[in-house]
Parts: C-alpha cells; sequence; structure tokens
C-alpha cells in the first residue's frame, strides 16, 4: 500500500482520518499533533517532563527536546521510584540511556525517600495510592527545579479512558479537574501526545529507534480502566474518531465553565495544593500509616 501524500510504501493506515501514511507523513503527522497541543501554551524558562522511561513519555521527551532545546528552554526530564521491585529499576536503566543521547538534565526521586513508603508495600489499592503520591511529588519537583510548565506523556487513549471513568462514575468534579490551568502552587500541565493514539506513539518509538522500556507493572492498572479500554477500543473499530471525540468534548465542556469546582488551599502539614484541610497524599499517607498500626495491633 502506498502513502497517500506521497508514492513511499505506507507504514500506517489511519482508519479516522482514511489515510495511509509512509514513515515521513506519520512522523509528521504525531510531530504536528504534538506541537499544536504544547503550542496552546507559552513554554517558556524551565520544561519539566515526567519521565517514566516507557514508550510515551519517551517519545514526549524526545519531541519536546527536538522542538525547545534550541529556543533557550532548559529540558529537565523527572522520574519517580515508586519502589516496585522488578520494574522501575529496568525503566530507569532505560530512562538513563535516552537522556544520556539527548544529554538532557535528569532528576529522580523516590517515594521512599520523600513519603517513607514503596508501593510493593502497599497492600490495598497500590494503583490509587500510587497515583496520588506521584501527582504530588512530580508537582514538588517541577517547582524544585523551577519549572514553569510540566509536560506528562498521557496519550489519547489514557485521556479517553480517563474522560469515560468519570463520567461513567458520574464524577463531574473530578472530570472538571482534569485540564483546568495551573493554580497557585501547582504548576502549570501540558499533554503533548493527548491527541495521540497509544498505538501510533508506540510505533513512532519504534521507528524512530528511541529507547522505551516495555516492562508492564506487576500491579495491574485497575478492572474498571481495563473494561472502558476495551469498550472504547471496540466503539473506535465500529465508529474511527470515537477517542478523540470524547476528548475534544472535554476540552470544550472545560472552555464553557472555565472555572475549578472546588477551592484550592494550602495543606496545613506539608503546603501543598489542598482541597480542604490536608493534601490528598497527606490523607493517602495518614491511611496507610492507620492501616499498618491496626495490623500491628
Ligand atoms: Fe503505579 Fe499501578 Fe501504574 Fe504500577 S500500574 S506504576 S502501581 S499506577
Amino acid at each position: 500500500m502506498k502513502c497517500d501524500k506521497c508514492s513511499a510504501p505506507a507504514v500506517l493506515f489511519q482508519k479516522y482520518s482514511g489515510l495511509h501514511l509512509c514513515k515521513t507523513h506519520f512522523f509528521a503527522d504525531v510531530e504536528k499533533k504534538i506541537k499544536r497541543e504544547v503550542r496552546k501554551e507559552k513554554i517558556e524558562g524551565t520544561l519539566a517532563i515526567a519521565f517514566s522511561g516507557g514508550k510515551d513519555s519517551a517519545v514526549a521527551l524526545s519531541v519536546l527536546n527536538d522542538l525547545f532545546s534550541h529556543r533557550g528552554v532548559d529540558i529537565i526530564a523527572i522520574s519517580i521510584d515508586e519502589g516496585i521491585t522488578g520494574y522501575r529499576e529496568n525503566a530507569l536503566e532505560s530512562a538513563a540511556i535516552l537522556v544520556a543521547e539527548l544529554g538532557v538534565r535528569w532528576e529522580v526521586a523516590s517515594f521512599e525517600q520523600h513519603f517513607g513508603i514503596r508501593i510493593d508495600h502497599v497492600n490495598e489499592r497500590p494503583c490509587t495510592v500510587c497515583g496520588i503520591l506521584r501527582r504530588s511529588l512530580l508537582n514538588r519537583l517541577a517547582k524544585a527545579v523551577g519549572a514553569s510548565t510540566l509536560a506528562t506523556g498521557h496519550n489519547l487513549d489514557d485521556e479517553a479512558q480517563t474522560v469515560q471513568m468519570n463520567y461513567l462514575r458520574g464524577d463531574i468534579d473530578r472530570l472538571l479537574r482534569l485540564d483546568h490551568p495551573a493554580k497557585e502552587g501547582l504548576v502549570r500541565r501540558v499533554k503533548p501526545l493527548k491527541y495521540v493514539p497509544e498505538k501510533e506513539v508506540a510505533l513512532y518509538a519504534i521507528l524512530k529507534g528511541i529507547p522505551i522500556n516495555l516492562d508492564e507493572c506487576r500491579f495491574s492498572a485497575g478492572v474498571f480502566r481495563a473494561e472502558v479500554r476495551d469498550m472504547l477500543n471496540e466503539l473506535e473499530l465500529k465508529h474511527p474518531g470515537t477517542k478523540y471525540a470524547l476528548v475534544k468534548g472535554l476540552e470544550r465542556i472545560l472552555q464553557l465553565t472555565n472555572r475549578l469546582p472546588f477551592e484550592l488551599g494550602q495543606c496545613t502539614r506539608c503546603s501543598e495544593p489542598a482541597v480542604g484541610t490536608l493534601c490528598q497524599s497527606c490523607n493517602v499517607l495518614d491511611k496507610l500509616r492507620s492501616t499498618s498500626q491496626d495490623r500491628a495491633t
């Protein structure tokens, strides 16, 4: 099959656009989507990129470094070691290869250093704990390195799943919190891969030879998310463009509401942004401590 934009062999058929694309036009298409997303914000000063070593964050780091490192923007990759034996060490080894290739500054912080816990030792809902602590630590690190913006590697599939999960739970507050602009104490976030489907991110990384870690964490990312993922994949097959429509639809809702559905204050314990007295990470750490005390008695 030939590329619909030139006569070179196609490497991909995009069902949602109806186009066959060769390697060159596929790269251009992914990079155009990334540029369109980051251009919504003015990127200057220091740009921190959450970097796990997996395909999504590796592609985000590689493309953003190409885009901004020659424009006076300092790029800093930041990685979190959650304390997951047999998984995170390998991902960090692969991350080290890419940061060395690109020559970017790299900061690594662990849950153990900052919160005194490892996800290995969390028995109940490890993914919920991991997600809350990771978000908090990324924000702290981004502030510590003086970043004006924090880029994360969420792709179209991740975003569509999160939007759909919140609709299905009727959790409109959480839905409206997904993409609101930065508030005091929260570093502004961008999601450069937000409109790039997961399969295309993987293909881009492979065809570009970007070193990526393919290991899966042994904790499942959640049964409900897996069900929503399968449902959306099926819908996308029958109705190409479904995932894009879900994510774009939320963007439109946020433009119309333009306000946070809660008041953001400061955590009385750690001074991080909080809704109420304690931030989510202090709350979750309190729960973990009281559970382990209960077990000990
Ligand atoms: Fe953390 Fe769960 Fe992801 Fe593993 S699968 S890295 S525990 S959120």
